[in-house]
């Protein structure tokens, strides 16, 4: 078969990755999380003591960073200097810290490049905010997956009482709406549905309705999937 990609963007909390998670294991193709190395980027840097602020010293602490990802049964795994910090950068914290670096266009540079190298090898099913617009623009398909506020902050205060964390669903809206806005509104890359991206509202959709309608535009679009 030939190799094709999914580029499956939209704001935090829409569901990008249980849908795309699902789609690669039914598709049996890779799984890319890139938010997760917008996370590790900031995840070192927090943790080498350098200001998220300081654009200049974010970038030179990409030379000491060590970024592996490797494709996993449920998902992916990443690793920051070996270490597996795959469980460690799914705080608010870190995916605000994230929101800080995915500003910097040297810091985009360096991830787009590890990025589009996975989907020249493979077929994969990529998720972010700038997929289908920049990091995949010949994408074979594309999802813009979108859902209101409320109902994205609802589905994060159940991830997080789910992992025994207590949870203010008013400042987890909050939070959302500050990191959308900081994601659209940035000067490099900003998160936008690309011109030829499908919209998928999940507001009341369930997770295998939205996972349904990606098959389909799939099996539409790519021949002998
Ligand atoms: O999707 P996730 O919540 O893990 O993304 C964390 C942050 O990383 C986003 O809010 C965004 O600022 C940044 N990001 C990005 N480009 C991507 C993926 C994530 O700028 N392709």
């Amino acid at each position: 078969m030939k190799r094709f990609a999914i580029a499956v963007d939209g704001p935090a909390g829409s569901g990008k990755s249980t849908v795309a998670k699902a789609v690669a294991r039914k598709l049996g193709i890779v799984y890319v999380d890139t938010g997760a190395m917008y996370r590790t980027v900031a995840l070192h840097c927090i943790q080498e003591g350098i200001s998220l602020a300081d654009e200049a010293a974010v970038v030179a602490s990409l030379d000491g960073l060590n970024m592996r990802i490797q494709p996993d049964t449920d998902g992916q795994k990443i690793f920051l200097n070996e270490e597996d910090v795959t469980a460690k950068i799914r705080t608010a914290e870190i995916g605000r810290g994230a929101s800080d670096v995915g500003a910097y266009q040297k810091v985009r540079e360096r991830m787009v490049e590890i990025q589009q190298k996975m989907a020249k090898e493979l077929s994969v099913i990529m998720d972010g905010r700038d997929i289908g617009t920049v990091v995949l623009p010949e994408a074979e398909v594309k999802i813009y997956l979108d859902a209101g506020v409320e109902e994205r902050a609802r589905r994060r205060v159940g991830e997080l009482e789910a992992k025994g964390e207590t949870a203010d669903f008013e400042e987890i809206k909050k939070l959302i709406i500050q990191r959308d806005y900081n994601d659209m509104n940035r000067e490099h890359s900003p998160l936008k549905k690309a011109d030829d991206a499908v919209v998928l509202d999940s507001t009341s959709m369930t997770v295998e309705e939205v996972q349904q309608a990606i098959l389909d535009i799939v099996q539409e679009r790519v021949k002998n999937v």
